[in-house]
């Protein structure tokens, strides 16, 4: 055996993040080096380990950051030095992606290879723009053809016009926009149909995809009208057809909505996730991170404490997960609330409760104090009972000072601290100033606050933009920074904000 390291050529689907194969994550999961180009998706990069070499060789139109015979040598070099290298390209690898000739360097090279494949363009970008490529009615075959030779070099041609010209079925041209007028002209000179359909996808299953539909005769005119650009598929037969009845993918209902998430990162996933599926392209600017309570001392101090308090209130997600976190690194787990209560506000946090082992015992359903207190009016007796609320450092005052008033003795203690994370900063900036934002998302205060003081004030107004708010007092923050709030969750959850674009989203 050699003491070379392994390449993997990686698949990676056509632009969905989705379609990437288990196989072609678990080999980024595992890579030393990935070099991937300009279609591969941001997440894919997020996959390796953090300690991964990640080398970008992509090549947009006519700007060629690295030749393909130096990738070539670039990958053979990291695997002689011992290095598992993950090669990722669009698509399949061997579907015109030159796999083929970097797989015959690794033989030469004597490198061990093995070859991942993947959603190929040409097949994914029909299947979101409801087009089968093949249908027992509509077409018996298919091919796929290069669309960048310059067929005008007659006689250098190395495709079969003819027999193209001729075809029943149905062709998928990659590479093509620029030479689309050519490609119709020559399918039609060697016999095609000039009312053959056709279809142009161009960001096939990404929240960009677009798609026009025409003859082949005239799909060259309304491409050019409309400046479509690549990277698109030509798609060519009668199976085009079968799109005004399956288009289920540019017909989700947010489609083309462009919607800014402003919750941290680890926390955004489920909002952007639910968004996407629902077709909006989401961008995430979040505005804070979570980190650890500068100074620890009281939240290990009243952890050491619990067995005297009678109630635990946590009043969010990250409330439970800093507390967890503090309770396990002392060296307990959750039976040090064996005998204390547990309130938890709001049905994401009693969940997250839940995901610990503890069953809350009180469980107001609004994240307003009123609510909080209302329930403890109710069935709480908290008169002389010890109450300890362990929270974020920018709570407010008035749920303390509320229960102490109705008798109870409060230790309000910060579990985890709110900073400022600007990383999201610039993209979300680009797309505000192009006034190509349909919704940003609002999901506490501090976020809206924050947000605000991230971009300015001033590139927000006097923009299309919508803003979808989680409950009355994140509304009340924003209508207080001179913003209406166009739609306010009914259901104070991710669910309900989702909900309320969706009703918000309705033309
Ligand atoms: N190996 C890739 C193809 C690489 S060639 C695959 O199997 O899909 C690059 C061409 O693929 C582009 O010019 C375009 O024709 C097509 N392509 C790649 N991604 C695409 C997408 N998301 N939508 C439409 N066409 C795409």
């Amino acid at each position: 055996m050699s003491k070379h390291g392994k390449v993997y050529l990686v698949g990676a689907g056509p632009g969905d993040p989705g379609l990437i194969t288990v196989r072609g994550r678990q080999c980024i999961e595992q890579a030393d080096v990935l070099i991937y180009d300009y279609l591969a998706a941001e997440t894919f990069l997020h996959y390796a380990p953090p300690d991964a070499q990640r080398i970008y060789v992509g090549k947009k139109a006519g700007q060629h950051t690295l030749q393909q015979e130096k990738i070539n040598q670039l990958i053979v070099a990291k695997a002689q030095q011992g290095k598992n290298v993950v090669r990722l390209k669009g698509g399949d690898p061997f579907v015109f992606g030159r796999g083929g000739e970097e797989a015959q360097e690794l033989a030469q090279a004597d490198i061990e290879f093995e070859i991942v494949p993947g959603v190929t363009a040409g097949v994914a970008a029909p299947a979101y723009a409801g087009i089968p490529v093949t249908h027992r009615d509509y077409a018996s075959d298919f091919a796929l053809i290069t669309g960048h030779e310059d067929a005008s070099r007659t006689g250098e041609t190395q495709i079969d016009w003819e027999a193209l010209g001729r075809w029943k079925g149905t062709l998928a041209f990659y590479m093509g926009v620029k030479n689309l007028p050519l490609i119709c002209a020559n399918l039609q000179k060697h016999g095609m149909a000039s009312d053959t359909p056709a279809a142009l996808i161009g960001w096939g299953t990404t929240p960009r995809q677009r798609t026009l539909t025409a003859a082949i005769a005239t799909l060259p005119d309304l491409a050019e009208q409309q400046n479509f650009q690549p990277p698109a598929i030509i798609l060519i037969g009668h199976v085009v057809k079968l799109r005004d009845q399956l288009n289920w993918f540019e017909n989700r209902p947010l489609f083309g909505r462009r919607i800014i998430v402003t919750r941290s990162r680890v926390q955004a996933s489920e909002l952007t996730e639910k968004l996407t599926r629902l077709g909006a392209e989401v961008i995430e600017c979040p505005t804070i991170r979570i980190e650890p309570p500068e100074d620890v001392a009281p939240l290990q101090q009243a952890i050491e404490d619990l067995p005297k308090y009678d109630w635990l209130i946590l009043t969010s997600v990250n409330g439970v997960e800093a507390f967890f976190n503090q309770l396990i690194a002392a060296g307990y787990d959750a039976r040090r609330l064996a005998n204390i209560k547990v309130c938890t506000i709001g049905p994401a946090t009693a969940q997250k409760m839940k995901d610990y082992g503890i069953r809350p015992d009180l469980v107001p359903e609004r994240y307003v104090s009123e609510s909080v207190l209302d329930a403890f009016k109710k069935g709480g007796k908290v008169l002389k009972k010890r109450i300890l609320l362990a929270r974020s450092d920018i709570s407010r005052k008035d749920l303390p000072v509320g229960l102490s008033e109705m008798g109870a003795e409060v230790d309000d203690v910060v579990s985890y601290r709110t900073v400022r994370d600007e990383s999201g900063k610039d993209q979300a900036v680009r797309a505000i100033e192009a006034d190509e934002v349909d919704w940003v998302t609002f999901t506490s205060s501090s976020t809206v606050r924050n947000f605000l003081g991230i971009i300015g004030l001033e590139k927000l107004t006097g923009k299309k933009l919508k803003i979808a708010s989680i409950g009355p007092i994140t509304s009340d923050t924003i209508e207080k920074a001179g913003f209406r709030v166009d739609v306010e969750a009914e259901e104070y959850t991710i669910d309900g904000l989702v909900e309320g674009i969706l009703r918000g989203s309705k033309k």
